[in-house]
């Protein structure tokens, strides 16, 4: 596997591998094109992501590019992935309070999903959801539940990692890695810096906003491209894992 991309200095150009190669996206072929591809055993991966705030410094789009990045580097990795339009609206009722937070809730999003997963199926027979944003997992896993429920191979990956939560050092670098022009570091501030799992009941009964002020979990000092890139690769291997057990037919 592809050690992910090398680590880049702040200003340098987009990095080329989070372009998909040619016929790798649904939305660039014509229909016939993609009848052929499903009927030559290509899977449809759906991302699926959120627009909401990431502090001062990181677009409202982070975890929708942090998805649509990783869906690139799997059709990279798999010739047989066809990447979808992403899903950019997501449940983040709780980043409400803050500007230019798009949410459409748990429930809307579970209803998105699964008809959405209807129809797919009508022309991929395996379906993947790619989802880069923690609000989304019961939406998602519900979804994916009900999917498989009615018979349909469609499958659910819910990205994680170790670092600091929200728009902290693990997103900034993640940012970095992708494009570095994305990200106000000189408007970075440090958030709230405790365990999430220890301000959980205060998220669940608040917002966001309640816990930390400038709408950060974590702190976004010391980021970097090049740990930023690391984090990707190992998100990468994650995912390609859990294809490859699917693809194999493994129960999961
Ligand atoms: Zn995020």
């Amino acid at each position: 596997m592809n050690a992910g991309p090398p680590a880049r200095s702040p200003g340098s150009a987009p990095d080329p591998a989070a372009s998909p190669a040619a016929g790798t996206e649904l939305a660039g072929l014509t229909s016939a094109e993609a009848g052929e591809r499903a009927a030559r055993g290509a899977f449809l991966v759906v991302p699926v992501a959120s627009v909401e705030q990431h502090g001062p410094h990181l677009p409202l789009s982070t975890d929708t590019d942090v998805a649509v990045a990783l869906c690139a580097r799997l059709a990279r990795a798999d010739p047989a992935a066809v990447i979808a339009p992403p899903l950019a609206y997501g449940s983040s009722g709780e980043h409400q309070a803050f500007p230019g937070t798009l949410s459409i809730g748990s429930e809307a999003l579970e209803l998105v999903l699964v008809e959405l997963g209807r129809s797919a199926t009508c022309t991929f027979a395996g379906v993947l959801l790619v989802s880069t944003h923690g609000g989304n997992a019961v939406a998602v896993r519900r979804a994916e539940q009900r999917l498989r429920a009615e018979s349909r191979d469609v499958r659910a990956w819910l990205a994680s990692w170790r670092g600091d939560a929200h728009a902290g050092r693990t997103e900034t670098s993640l940012q970095l890695a992708l494009d570095p022009r994305r990200v106000r570091l000189d408007r970075a501030e440090r958030g709230n810096t405790r365990p999430v799992a220890e301000l959980m009941p205060a998220l669940r009964e608040s917002s966001v906003q309640a816990v930390s002020p400038n709408g950060v979990l974590g702190d976004p000092a010391g980021a970097s491209a090049a740990e930023g890139g690391a984090l990707l690769a190992g998100l990468l291997a994650d995912l390609l894992a859990a294809v490859r057990s699917w693809r194999a037919g493994e129960s999961g």
